[in-house]
């Protein structure tokens, strides 16, 4: 996580040490991490708050983390970079396991597969990014990040609205390209802009997380399986706020941050064993209909 750490090449010699931060300063300006920034996407809390930490800089993520020791490894965080790389693991195998048991014909498939792919990448680069903190590394895994997040409300919209107007899929899908394209290129080559970024973030992750929610009841009669998505989508959120307490790192290493990324670990196994129920039932309920025809 790019915040208060210091880069690589400032630590000790033996590979990793305890950086003794200042004492918190009051009134610095240092915005409280929200809670809110997470959507259906398992990479969407983790840009959120990584963003409002690093919003405030430097002297900020002193007072951030004000009272405690942070083990820093050469700007590597070992815990997250693992947790990181089991998160993708499981997107990985769980999308292999959706490829097995959904026939392409159904009519999520599509959109259910290039999910998993847009969040194996941003996984990928989340694992890039905490073993190595560079300033193209955070660029990575951020706009990575924020594909994801977009990518998890091109799903919600397909599955909740698209599928009864697939003549809109196409504009729904055009517009979140070009707002992605907007946000990397202001990014990019205007400013990066932490403040923005989370700003955007936040609001994009809760229009989703309502969204879900709110499908998920209506339909909670109909479809038995809705309640792994609404538990995925809640968890989400409350694993959210682990980021917000700010303890000293269990074991030295498993800060609240790392802890966050091992937390979303079986939330992504629950959430694609719903999309693969899901996906069937389409499936089904296709046929079932063609057949009444
Ligand atoms: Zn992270």
């Amino acid at each position: 996580m790019p915040t208060a750490l210091p880069g690589p090449g400032e630590g000790g010699g033996d590979g990793s040490q305890f950086v003794p931060l200042p004492p918190p300063s009051r009134g610095s300006g240092c915005a409280t991490p929200p809670a809110l920034g997470t959507a259906l996407s398992t990479a969407a809390g983790r840009a959120t708050m990584t963003a409002s930490m690093s919003a405030c800089g430097t002297q900020c993520g002193s007072m951030c983390r004000a009272g405690r020791r942070v083990p820093q490894f050469h700007g590597k965080e070992p815990a997250s970079a693992f947790a990181s790389l089991l998160n993708g693991l499981a997107s990985f195998v769980m999308l292999l396991r959706y490829k097995a048991a959904v026939p392409p014909t159904s009519p999520m498939y599509p959109t259910c597969v290039a999910f998993a792919w847009v969040s194996v990448n941003a996984w990928f680069w989340s694992t890039v990014f905490h073993t190595r903190d560079t300033a193209l590394t955070e660029k990575l895994d951020y706009f990575c990040a924020s594909a994801v997040v977009l990518h998890s409300v091109y799903l919600c919209w397909v599955r909740t609205m698209g599928l009864r107007r697939p003549a809109l899929i196409g504009v729904f899908r055009a517009f979140l390209l070009l707002f992605l394209a907007c946000h990397i290129s202001y990014l990019t080559l205007v400013r990066f802009d932490y403040g923005y970024n989370m700003a955007a973030n936040v609001a994009i992750g809760l229009l989703n997380l309502l969204w879900w929610l709110w499908w998920c009841l209506r339909n909670r009669p109909r479809l038995p399986h809705v309640w792994k998505c609404a538990v995925v989508v809640l968890l989400l959120q409350a694993g959210a706020l682990l980021e917000l307490l700010d303890f000293p790192p269990l074991f030295w290493v498993l800060d609240a941050h790392a802890l966050w990324h091992i937390s979303t670990v079986p939330l992504n196994i629950l959430f694609y064993s719903f999309l693969v129920d899901d996906s069937l039932y389409l499936l089904k309920a296709n046929s079932d209909l063609s057949k009444a025809d």
